[in-house]
């Protein structure tokens, strides 16, 4: 598996760091983990092709997670290169429906691609397949919508995307001995940020699933003048990544 950096950052404007976006790709499948407002600029600074992208997960509905969809659905309706064929399927929690049929009220068939069927999956707390992949989902508790994705592919290998989240048990037992575990880092050790994770709480997290590779990623400006990599490693002593856009990662 491959997984592609596309926006490590939040909704607080960075040059080097666009809201929350991620490419994994299968040796079939392309996959979008969230859909920040810069998805088309990094796709195609990563030199990937927007009309690969198979299908969209949507970790929660915060806007610096899936704004990107309405360039991405619109930049197909443009008459440019090959149209797609194959269905786009799009899942995301319970309310992904009413978001996109609110999406399509406000921008009309400017949504709706031509050539090729956009479908709408509310995904619970389940177990089912997508091509190559096993996914696996569990409710988060940064918000109503939030969700955690566990993805294992035909050879085992595992990834698992975290989102949006505080310190969760359930996502600790999704993450258990994960190749990647893609996980938010929020804020430096030792701040107090409801919802999200501090660099600490992070290593913890990774620790107490036995991840082989922690990847941190989502980072709020604080960030940028602590060592958030240290700091995590403090918790967990496997590899660490500290993400930076537009880096690849294979595993
Ligand atoms: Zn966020
Ligand atoms: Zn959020």
């Amino acid at each position: 598996m491959k997984l592609w950096i596309l926006g490590s950052g939040t909704a607080v404007p960075n040059m080097l760091r666009a809201p929350a976006c991620f490419l994994l790709e299968g040796r079939e499948k392309r996959i979008l983990l969230d859909a920040g407002s810069c998805v088309l600029l990094r796709l195609e600074q990563a030199g990937i092709d927007f009309r690969q992208v198979d299908a969209v997960y949507l970790s929660h509905f915060h806007p610096d997670h899936c704004a990107g969809l309405v360039p991405l659905l619109f930049a197909h309706y443009c008459p440019d290169g090959t149209p797609r064929r194959d269905p786009l399927v799009i899942t995301g929690s319970v309310g992904i429906s009413a978001l996109m049929d609110n999406l399509r009220r406000a921008f009309g068939d400017w949504l709706v691609p031509k050539s090729f069927k956009v479908e709408v999956r509310e995904a619970r707390e389940h177990v089912f397949a997508d091509g190559e992949f096993e996914v696996s989902v569990v409710f988060g508790s940064h918000s109503e919508s939030s969700l955690a994705y566990r993805f294992r592919d035909r050879a085992g290998k595992v990834l698992v995307y975290s989102g949006d989240t505080p310190y969760s048990a359930s996502i600790v037992n999704l993450a258990c001995e994960a190749d990647l575990l893609l996980l938010e880092c929020s804020f430096p050790a030792g701040t107090r940020a409801p919802g999200h994770l501090s660099a600490d709480d992070a290593g913890r997290m990774a620790a107490a699933a036995r991840a082989k590779k922690l990847v941190l990623t989502h980072f709020y400006p604080p960030c940028r003048d602590a060592d958030v990599k240290a700091q995590a490693a403090e918790h967990f002593k496997g590899e660490i990544v500290v993400a930076q856009d537009l880096m690849l990662i294979e595993f």
